[in-house]
């Protein structure tokens, strides 16, 4: 499962030595007020995502214990692309919360509402604006200035629609309550998962060895590298003893046979 932050340690073992010696980390049990992130905050947010983080700007939202749930990134990006996600949510024990929600269908019923409800789709559309707002205070803040490529466009199918419940969740985390109403929803669905009146850092990401510090991933739907829905591991077929048992005349293509026995295991639960 964690094939490639193993891979990525051995491939630092060419750094020089410095690489390997720990950094001393301050104390995490204080909660941490400041939007301005720390080195440490940006070690946690690699820790959380299994990748090095670019560009973030503020710390937005904090667990009670003071590590990161939400990253805000710079609407242009070091490189110049203008970056309309502002708000990522990297916190893997809601991220995979939300998963669930979103694996549910949940994104599909707020669409129907979304068109029969004129009211809501109103407040969908002001959580919109507040977004693009929060984004022009957080470019004037971090001192990139406004983003005219981007003007208008906000994240995760806002004004109309939900594409992407990460996206909401961090902004209501951002914003706080009563600004995003379906990222509001979606917050309280997790609630037998995550509730933010409590700390579920621990053991929630890999806090040993080295921190990620080379980018594997793809482009998510987040609009930063994927850390959601991975698709399921194709399930090895239990059936290859199925395989085994089958006559001669198909054993020029038992070297394919995974997928044979797949298909002679569910004719068999007939
Ligand atoms: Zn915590």
């Amino acid at each position: 499962m964690d094939d490639n932050r193993v891979d990525q340690n051995r491939a630092d073992e060419n750094q020089p030595q410095a690489a390997q010696t720990p950094v001393p980390l301050p104390a995490s049990s204080a909660p941490v007020a400041s939007r301005q992130p720390s080195p440490h905050d940006l070690e946690v947010l690699s820790r959380q995502l299994g990748r090095p983080v670019r560009d973030v700007v503020e710390i937005p939202a904090r667990c009670v214990c003071g590590n990161p749930l939400v990253a805000a990134t710079s609407p242009r990006l070091s490189n110049g692309t203008p970056f309309p996600t502002t708000f990522y949510l990297t916190h893997p024990v809601i991220t995979s919360a939300v998963s669930r929600l979103e694996a549910a269908g949940l994104m599909n019923e707020m669409n129907v509402r979304l068109a029969a409800d004129v009211d809501l789709a109103a407040r969908y559309r002001a959580a919109h604006e507040a977004y693009l707002a929060s984004r022009a205070e957080i470019g004037a803040r971090s001192g990139i200035g406004a983003v005219p490529e981007i003007d208008g466009v906000s994240a995760g199918g806002m004004p109309t629609r939900v594409k992407c419940l990460h996206v909401l969740v961090g902004h209501s985390l951002a914003a706080g309550t009563g600004v995003n109403p379906l990222g509001d929803e979606a917050i309280a669905a997790i609630a037998e998962w995550w509730t933010a009146d409590r700390c579920y850092c621990d053991g929630a990401w890999d806090t040993g060895g080295e921190v990620p510090s080379r980018d594997l991933s793809r482009h998510g739907p987040q609009g930063l590298p994927e850390i959601v829905g991975r698709p399921a591991p194709v399930r090895k077929s239990r059936g290859a003893e199925a395989a085994g048992a089958a006559e001669g005349a198909e054993a020029a293509g038992a070297a394919d046979g995974a997928d044979a026995a797949g298909t002679a295991s569910t004719e068999e639960t007939k």
